[in-house]
């Protein structure tokens, strides 16, 4: 092939390659693919550099403005990063810069959050609009969806007319759950949790953002120079200050050899992040130097990404089991000859169905290659076709359910085989693992051993007689002692005051979420209610969509399921919703709608009553401890061991004085 036609055919594929990340939020090849084929273009590029057009993928930021969505104009353009990817592409950079403004220069090292480029405006302190970087120079209006991030603050502390940049992110446990909800469900799965952010920021239905659970760090400001500030680390404490989420692991540095001391420490430590991340960036820390250095058409000359090598091992897959979920999807898992990858031991991995088994060719006996998806889901990526012997098998689905052996069928739309006997024992015991669990029911000592004995013993057959267990029978169950049988009965009789949405989201009714749950739960205050709530009133419910209210209905219409209500109930199961009252809808607009705070130390104007339901007004949510998930602590005079967390999480704090900022007339506390 000519190098021409080479250079042809490159562009088509990073094209088509650009098109599924960017526009379908799906790729198709790993980036270390995408990455190299750029590579090898520019190579071209830089040999024949008459053939270079505006529109070559060398030359653009990749994201491209979808239909449906108003277009947004960036103020200053939104660019890409140039990438590095070992020591000497770093040093090169570092003279770079020194060629063009001299030997005193510091670098700010922050991590690279694995997540999509994003912009909020503040008018006056007030979020006014946020847009997705799209190619940089016009992005997507995603003003609403912004909004479904907690720690986006709905205003600043202080009135600034700025827009702010920054990384929207999915955390890793909760790519990790919508994944598992998505295979359940026979979806399509995000190849990591970038794709999962920009697919759950990029739709034109709210709700779906806000089911999410996404997160944002900020990182520049459109202008700097703006807030007065001559360093990119002021910036950054500034954006801190004023309630905005910055990343607390930057660190500035002097020389080289502290970066590359930075990038060890992180290539080492990235797996024990909630969050992932693809690398590290380099910033020339001095505004001024940033400003004589410039930028490319698509990159900075200031900063540089290293990226970190994918972690890909190669093992043995050994074989491949069967299992059947909740919602009766059978999903084969590879069972692998076990191997370290990304800091944890993986033996496992699920294989998700068997058309993508084909579409890869994977056999058992083969040698595989398997990485972690978004460094927490390990995944068979290939199988090594060179390695093969001869004594490989394929693998074939089975036609009946490997548990209660129904036939299977393939719902319409789906990928996944599923068993829709109500009465697999198998599904019925996975329903009982997510009706005890944590966001559930929430009953402590039920784990899955427990639950699997409890089954073959036939002290259980459904949910109910989870109520009806005595001490007697559960200590003849292995490894439960007197302690643990009276603790595991506490809490199962503890269960029976939870509020009604952990009954809802603990039944799995197909589609219910937890957070619908609560809706639900809030809207309808009893399950008398709901289950005689028809399509039409549910729909009208904000947050239910179609698909949900006729997933309720058919859920009410079952006979059986009127049977479980009432057991449940004669066993004194609460059917009423318990918890506190505030729509979101009333506390959209405040200043903590939707955040989580704490309060903490002594106040003197107030007191922690009056400052609770100050906060509760204000759209906010009470909480008593200090950790990630907190947005906003309140500090009183000596604070202790609440303030120094919230410190070090890099949580903004306010003072009683900013609280109380925002008290209304008298009386209405
Ligand atoms: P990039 O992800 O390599 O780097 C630039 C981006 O880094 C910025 O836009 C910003 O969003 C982000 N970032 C994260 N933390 C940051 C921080 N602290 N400071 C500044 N920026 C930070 O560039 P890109 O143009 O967004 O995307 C290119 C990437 O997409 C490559 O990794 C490529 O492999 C991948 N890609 C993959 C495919 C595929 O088919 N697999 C296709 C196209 C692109």
């Amino acid at each position: 092939m000519s190098e021409r036609n080479r250079y042809d055919e490159i562009i088509a594929k990073l094209e088509q390659y650009s098109y599924e990340y960017y526009a379908l939020d799906m790729p198709t090849v790993e980036d270390a693919v995408y990455d190299k084929l750029l590579h090898e273009l520019i190579a071209l590029e830089e040999k024949h550099p008459d053939w270079v057009t505006s529109d070559s993928p060398s030359q653009r930021i990749g994201g491209e403005v979808l239909e449906g969505f108003t277009k947004v104009a960036h103020k200053t353009p939104m660019l890409s990063l140039a990438n590095a990817f070992n020591e000497q592409d770093l040093l090169d950079f570092d003279r770079r810069v020194r060629e063009k403004v001299g030997d005193d220069r510091e670098y700010m090292c922050e991590l690279k959050i694995d997540g999509l480029a994003v912009s909020l405006e503040y008018d006056a302190g007030r979020y006014k609009r946020g847009a997705t970087r799209g190619d940089g120079t016009v992005g997507e209006d995603i003003t609403a969806n912004l909004r479904t991030i907690r720690s986006v603050p709905m205003k600043l502390k202080r009135d600034f007319s700025i827009e702010v940049r920054g990384e929207a992110f999915m955390p890793k446990e909760s790519f990790k759950k919508l994944n598992e909800k998505r295979e359940e469900e026979g979806l399509v799965l995000f190849a990591n949790p970038r794709n999962a952010a920009a697919g759950s920021l990029r739709q034109l239905d709210t709700k779906i953002a806000a089911s999410r659970n996404l997160d944002i760090f900020l990182y520049a400001v459109a202008d700097f120079g703006e807030m007065g500030v001559a360093k990119h680390s002021e910036g950054l404490d500034m954006l801190g200050e004023l309630g905005l989420r910055t990343n607390k692991e930057r660190e500035v540095c002097r020389t080289m050899d502290e970066v590359f001391a930075y990038i060890k420490k992180w290539t080492e430590k990235r797996t024990s992040l909630s969050y992932d991340i693809d690398g590290i960036v380099i910033k020339v820390n001095d505004l001024a130097q940033q400003n004589e250095l410039g930028a490319r058409v698509k990159t900075p000359r200031w900063a540089i990404a290293y990226k970190f090598p994918a972690e890909e091992v190669e093992t043995t897959l050994l074989d491949i089991e069967l299992s059947v979920g909740r919602t009766g999807v059978v999903t084969p898992t590879a069972i692998l000859n076990p191997v370290q990858v990304a800091g944890t031991t993986v033996g496992r991995a699920s294989l998700h169905n068997e058309d993508l088994i084909h579409e890869k060719d994977i056999r058992i006996g083969d040698t595989v290659v398997i990485k972690k998806a978004g460094d927490i889901i390990p995944e068979v990526i290939r199988s090594i076709k060179e390695n093969r012997t001869g004594s490989e098998e394929p693998f074939q689905m089975p036609k009946v359910c490997p548990d209660c052996g129904s036939e299977l069928v393939r719902l319409e739309d789906e990928v996944a085989l599923r068993c829709i006997n109500p009465k697999c024992k198998a599904q019925i015991k996975e329903g009982l693992i997510h009706f005890v669990s944590r966001n559930a029911m929430n009953i402590d000592g039920l784990g899955e051993k427990v639950i699997t004995q409890l089954f073959s013993h036939q002290l259980i057959s459904d949910v109910a007689d989870l109520f009806s267990l005595s001490k007697e029978k559960l200590l003849e169950l292995e490894r439960m002692g007197e302690k643990s049988v009276s603790n595991l009965l506490a809490s199962i009789e503890a269960s029976k005051q939870n509020s009604l949405e952990r009954l809802l989201f603990g039944l799995g009714i197909r589609h219910v979420g937890e957070k619908a749950a609560r809706t639900l739960a809030l809207e309808f205050d009893t399950m008398d209610a709901l289950r005689q709530a028809d399509k039409e009133t549910l729909q009208n419910t904000a947050d239910i969509g179609e698909k949900m209210a006729d997933s309720i209905v058919t859920y009410f219409e079952n006979e059986e399921v009127h049977e479980l209500l009432a057991e449940l109930k004669s066993y004194g199961v609460n059917m009423a919703y318990t918890g506190p009252r505030l729509s979101e809808e009333d506390t959209e607009d405040l200043v903590f709608s939707g955040k989580k705070v704490v309060l903490t130390g002594k106040l003197e104007k107030l007191t922690r009553d009056e400052a609770k339901s100050l906060i509760m007004k204000l759209g906010g949510d009470v909480s008593s401890s200090v950790s990630k998930k907190t947005d906003i602590v309140v500090a009183g005079s000596d604070a202790g061991s609440k303030l120094e967390k919230a410190n070090e999480l890099g949580i903004p704090v306010w003072s009683e004085e900013e609280l109380m900022e925002y008290l209304p007339d008298e009386g209405e506390l």
